[in-house]
């Protein structure tokens, strides 16, 4: 697996992207602010490009999934059942995809700077 996979793959797996070290986040919706294992910085400056990758991600799959109920039950979609689904889709979908979003947008700026040693500024080590 290229570096590139590895570093997704683990975001996904909720590891650290760097090193893949466990317990990176300190419960659902609140990541720690450095790795356990290798010490990377993963919260400092990642919040705003996380928050835009967690409302793309989430609102695209929210769409696909009504979009997926309204071809499926066409020409009769449940409006009644949508109009109660989108909204809570809307709040559940972001909540889900946060851990997701916070890991996969540090993997993100490691794979555009493959062998660059992580930015003081962002990816401050505490050693
Ligand atoms: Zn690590």
């Amino acid at each position: 697996m290229s570096r590139r996979n590895a570093l997704f793959a683990r975001a996904l797996m909720l590891r650290c992207p760097h090193c893949g070290g466990r317990d990176v986040l300190r419960h659902w919706l609140a990541m720690r602010e450095h790795c356990p294992t290798c010490d990377l910085a993963l919260a400092a400056g990642n919040r705003a490009g996380a928050y835009i990758l967690n409302l793309f991600a989430s609102e695209i799959a929210a769409v696909l999934f009504i979009f997926s109920i309204v071809v499926r039950t066409w020409p009769n979609p449940p409006y009644g059942t949508l109009q109660w689904l989108v909204p809570v889709l809307m709040v559940i979908a972001p909540l889900v995809f946060y851990p997701f979003s916070k890991l996969v947008f540090v993997a993100i700026d490691l794979a555009l700077h493959p062998g660059a040693e992580p930015d003081p500024q962002v990816h401050e080590t505490r050693r």
